[in-house]
């Protein structure tokens, strides 16, 4: 499902979007942009695109707001991005939007620039866009971004819990790494050692700060640990190093409806539990035992681990090592070790 050719974003930079010269971003970087398709949110980043808009007259906008993240529109857009020659798409938003026009740009191969208003999970550079197909959401392989313009007075304005699920999809890069070892050892997969050196620097960029989110070097080496984690998924062709039993057990949370609670902070809440299975300890005291909690009820924790070893059938992770009632039996210990 992955795309086959490797591409990496040529260009990533601050930028100020209520004054930027993109022409002049362009002509750094020797490319040329002049009929630019931009996709946008409904409110927030529309009045951002309209803005950019206005303070680039030498340039031909067609500006979509108001994504609805499904491929019934993508469709509709392709149409739009042959009729009106565009040699750029510019995706300004959160991950539904981007998602949209990363998958917009695969279809299309027409150059892509993401210009995230918020970051929740890590698939800002990632292979994959998560687009509705009418009835579910579902992954699509997708080509990561050619270019990324960062406004960290935007980004700045992330909540605490935005952030933290951006985190929760980065601190799960090392259960994930741990699980991908014992894969390659169950020799179930072949290891990447580039794409695990990128995880491996996701997780660094971020471990080092404790919860200092307003920090203004934190926002930005936590972007560039997003980043950095869908270029370890591009590299590798697969999510394996950054989604291992916890993004199993995340996924059928999820599909089971049994939390609002954003991927990233499921997640991140489950990924102590994971290394702990693992004979690993980190905790996190950011994340709250929401998640944890549902894991509680024996028959519906068992629901979750039956549904979870389905879910990517021949994903191998810590979860093939125990049976259901030892899974049960470390959870209690977990639990009870946790309290002390
Ligand atoms: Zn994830």
């Amino acid at each position: 499902m992955f795309h086959q050719n490797i591409t990496l974003p040529i260009l990533i930079e601050k930028v100020n979007l209520s004054k930027v010269d993109l022409s002049e971003i362009f002509t750094q970087y020797n490319l040329c942009f002049n009929k630019i398709l931009i996709i946008t949110g409904k409110e927030h980043s529309y009045h951002i695109a309209k803005r950019l808009v206005k303070n680039n007259r030498n340039i031909n906008f067609h500006v979509h707001n108001n994504c609805q993240n499904t491929l019934d529109e993508i469709e509709k857009l392709r149409l739009i991005v042959s009729s009106l020659k565009i040699n750029l798409i510019l995706g300004i938003g959160g991950g539904k939007v981007l998602d949209s026009a990363k998958l917009l740009s695969t279809k299309t191969k027409i150059s892509y620039i993401a210009i995230p208003t918020l970051v929740t999970t890590d698939s800002l550079a990632s292979p994959i866009s998560i687009v509705n197909d009418g009835k579910n959401q579902k992954s699509f392989g997708a080509s990561i971004p050619n270019g990324i313009l960062l406004d960290y007075s935007i980004l700045n304005k992330m909540t605490h819990y935005q952030t933290l699920s951006g985190i929760g999809d980065i601190i799960s890069n090392q259960s994930a790494l741990l699980d991908w070892d014992l894969a390659i050892e169950a020799g179930h997969e072949k290891p990447n050692n580039f794409a695990r050196f990128l995880s491996e620097i996701s997780i660094s960029l971020i471990n080092k700060y404790s919860d200092d989110f307003k920090n203004q070097k934190f926002i930005e080496d936590f972007i560039y640990a997003i980043i950095t984690s869908g270029l370890a998924m591009n590299i590798a062709k697969s999510s394996r190093p950054c989604s291992g039993a916890e993004h199993l057990l995340a996924h059928a949370i999820s599909e089971l409806k049994l939390t609002d609670l954003s991927h990233g902070y499921v997640v991140g809440s489950l990924t102590d539990f994971c290394l702990y299975l693992h004979g690993k300890h980190y905790k996190n005291p950011q994340f709250s035992d929401a998640v944890i909690n549902l894991l509680l009820d024996t028959s519906r924790f068992i629901q979750i681990i039956d549904l979870a070893k389905k879910i990517r059938g021949n994903r191998y992770t810590i979860l093939n090592k125990f049976s259901n009632q030892e899974l049960i039996d470390k959870l209690h210990k977990y639990i009870k070790n946790s309290n002390k």
